[in-house]
């Protein structure tokens, strides 16, 4: 990976009564540090890559701490790693992306939390929920619910996330529970400050080694009969224990407010956009203050019984302000009434939506019934608030006649897999059309416009494995996609050896771009070397074949058929692909697109370029163009590439009404256009290019030549 993260790692050296300011997932990663931690594995995900990419980077203030810091495989390996707490008195944390982490995770977090842990286990987990997110909306919760975890939610506050990092590990030592750390994607983002403590060398750590390992203790393992005492002492030693650690501890935040006769309990994560709609409705100050008392949940899981009910006795109305489904919270809280009869009515779900994000406008709508119910003519001012909004929406609307153009996400310009997608299209015209089991990762990309493939994405590295109940019924053979990310993650296990050990008839078509591209390039088993890079950068040339793990890997395992072929030669990957369709050759068909993401390429190139016309050397750049003279008009270029910088322009020719086809600035000449121009024999209005910067002498001489040449053909 190319990017620098050297100021967050200075952020992490500040010591004892120093000041943070930055985003909230920073924070906790210092907080991480100040904690004790002994060690620190997880998987790379938004909202929580910069976790492990700061602490990946950090190595030499890790290894001056004595912090192992290991980049996983995957989730599942991440939780795996949490073992290293259920004997040995060591903090360790993992993080990853939610919830699509948390199912990978899930079978070591069973094993993990029967037992329960002596060290503080602690699971960051970034919950990409609502807008913005780019998975699954579903909740976390359910697994900290299963498997009897606790689940912090921590108020959106610097002060508050930190001292629950810290309080998070000590919440699991003093019940055995292993602990999630639910970070939503504002969350992660919230900048603030916090006064920092210095870091804290663990007891246990590289620096200083076990002499010896536990003794033998049967318990300590997820097998029965020990699992069914596990189970008694999740209900009868370890929630308790929790509950009382959170009351004494003061974990959860009871606000007061002057209407003593109504409540409102928050999931913690939330009460900033909560504050926020409380203003709307005259019912906080801009301090923050207000005038409903809450009881703000940074333990959301397990909730403390007798908190809620003295919170709630003897009210009104209390509402549950909770987002997603089901509502968790709010019937626990229901059963937890009911069975010591307080009868205070109970809202949540019934004024605010099941699902989505709770937005301040969204909470608004939702609290406005509470207050009209309880607090008749409050929500007046409130009102007029939402009819402004309303009103604003529909004027914009008016302006703009139509709505805007959708701008979904696409891939990068001179991106390696868009000319696959190309190509894939090409041959489906002449085969006809294949069914696409695509995957997580940039070339999910392809299931947009202008290619529009792939029948289903069941999960990161599954796409192989998720056409097995399809390729057997279908006359035509079908195609899994994967990305080196991917394949690594989970699609070689699941996949490939597999279809190997069934002897499927299947094409599996792999990425090899040379990072996790989609998490943020992270680094993996088959990324080029250092060495390789630049020496591919001296030379400018590509780094296809520095590393061969993939095809090592595949061969090892006894793939027969397998093809490299370079991701910009579009006419030898559709013709790759016709021959992987229609071959006789009946078992796993791999093909290797090879081309290096094109985000990291320019990383690495830039700056290199840079260097050299600063030294004033010779730099040759591609560029890509069309002859406006010669477009047809006809737009098959952009409905074959689909490159941003591939656009149109007004026809200059008066006679002619169809825009036509131009290359604007940002063209990285990644040669796409020329590529799919001969694979798909397009009209011949592409041209190549080079702009030299810092010539040669002969290169001056032969440009004044030509120039000559040709204005002497020029009529004056
Ligand atoms: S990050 Fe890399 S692989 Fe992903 S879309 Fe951009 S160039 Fe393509
Ligand atoms: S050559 Fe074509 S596809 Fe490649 S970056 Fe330029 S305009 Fe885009």
């Amino acid at each position: 990976m190319e990017v620098s993260f050297s100021k967050e790692i200075e952020l992490l050296r500040l010591g004892e009564g120093d000041s943070f300011h930055g985003e909230g997932i920073l924070a906790i990663t210092k907080a991480l540090l100040q904690a004790g931690v002994s060690y620190v594995g997880g998987y790379q995900g938004a909202p929580v890559s910069h976790l492990l990419d700061v602490m990946v980077q950090a190595k030499p203030l890790m290894d001056e701490l004595g912090v192992h810091v290991e980049a996983c495989s995957n989730e599942a390996s991440a939780a795996a790693m949490l073992g290293a707490s259920l004997h040995y008195p060591m903090r360790g944390a993992v993080t990853w992306k939610s919830i699509v982490g948390t199912n990978v995770a899930a079978d070591a977090l069973s094993n993990l939390s029967s037992p329960g842990v002596v060290g503080g286990a602690l699971i960051v987990v970034g919950e990409d929920y609502g807008e913005g997110a780019s998975v699954i909306q579903e909740r976390t919760h359910a697994y900290a619910l299963k498997s009897t975890m606790c689940l912090l939610d921590p108020r959106p506050d610097l002060e508050v996330m930190t001292r629950m990092v810290e309080k998070g590990f000590e919440l699991s030592e003093a019940s055995n529970m292993p602990a999630i750390l639910e970070l939503r994607i504002r969350a992660c983002h919230v900048r603030g400050s916090f006064k920092t403590r210095n870091n804290r060398a663990p007891a246990l750590s590289t620096r200083s080694l076990m002499n010896d390992p536990a003794g033998f203790d049967y318990m300590r393992l997820a097998h029965p009969p020990v699992t069914f005492r596990h189970e008694k002492l999740k209900s009868e030693a370890r929630i308790p224990a929790a509950r009382r650690f959170i009351v004494e501890h003061g974990l959860n935040e009871l606000k007061p407010g002057q209407h003593q006769d109504l409540g409102i309990v928050v999931q913690g994560g939330l009460y900033n956009a909560l504050l926020r709609s409380l203003q709307q409705l005259g019912l906080a100050d801009a301090l923050g203050n207000s005038a409903i008392p809450l009881l703000v949940l940074n333990v959301t899981y397990p909730l403390v019984p007798q908190q809620v009910a003295d919170f709630c006795r003897g009210k009104r109305g209390v509402i549950v302000v909770e987002e997603g489904q089901p509502e968790y919270i709010e019937q626990d809280i229901a059963t937890q009434l009911r069975r010591l009869d307080i009868q205070t009515p109970l809202h949540g779900k019934d004024w605010l939506p099941q699902g989505g994000e709770y937005s301040v406008e969204v909470l608004t709508t939702g609290l406005s019934a509470f207050v009209d119910r309880y607090l008749p003519g409050q929500s007046a001012a409130t009102q007029q608030w939402m009819k402004a909004n309303r009103e604003r929406r529909e004027a914009v609307a008016q302006v703009l006649q139509q709505p805007l153009p959708a701008r979904p996400p696409g891939f990068c310009i001179g991106c390696p897999e868009r000319p696959v997608f190309s190509a894939l299209k090409l041959t489906q015209q002449e085969l006809g059309p294949v069914h696409i089991a695509a995957d997580i990762g940039c070339h999910a990309f392809g299931t947009f416009e202008p290619f529009s493939m792939g029948h289903s994405i069941l999960g990161y590295g599954m796409s192989l494995a998720s056409r097995a109940g399809v390729s057997p019924m279908m006359q035509r053979r079908t195609l899994a996609i994967m990305g080196d990310g991917g394949f690594w993650h989970n699609g070689l296990l699941t996949g490939v050896q597999s279809a190997l050990f069934n002897g499927d008839d299947a094409v599996l078509l792999i990425f090899k771009n040379g990072y996790t591209s989609a998490t943020g390039t992270q680094d993996i088993i088959s990324t080029p070397g250092e060495l390789a890079k630049q020496a591919a950068s001296d030379k400018q040339q590509s780094l296809a074949h520095t590393n061969q793990t993939i095809e090592s890997t595949l061969k090892g395992l006894g793939v027969q058929w397998m093809r490299t072929v370079h991701s910009y030669e579009v006419e030898q990957m559709r013709q790759t692909l016709k021959e992987a369709f229609t071959s006789p050759f009946n078992g796993l068909k791999v093909i290797v697109a090879e081309g290096e993401c094109q985000l990291e390429r320019q990383r690495r190139i830039k700056p290199w370029i840079a260097s050299l016309l600063k030294r004033g050397e010779r730099v040759v750049r591609v560029k890509y163009g069309v002859d406006e003279d010669v477009c047809t008009g006809d737009h098959a270029c952009i409905r074959l590439s689909g490159c941003p910088t591939l656009t149109l322009k007004d026809n200059p020719d008066p006679l002619k009404v169809d825009p036509v086809a131009t290359v604007i600035d940002g063209c990285v000449g990644c040669g796409l256009c020329g590529a799919n121009a001969h694979a798909a024999t397009l009209c011949p209005s592409f041209y190549r290019a080079e702009v030299i910067q810092h010539p040669r002498w002969h290169e001056r001489l032969w440009t004044r030549l030509r120039r000559s040449f040709i204005q002497a053909l020029q009529p004056a």
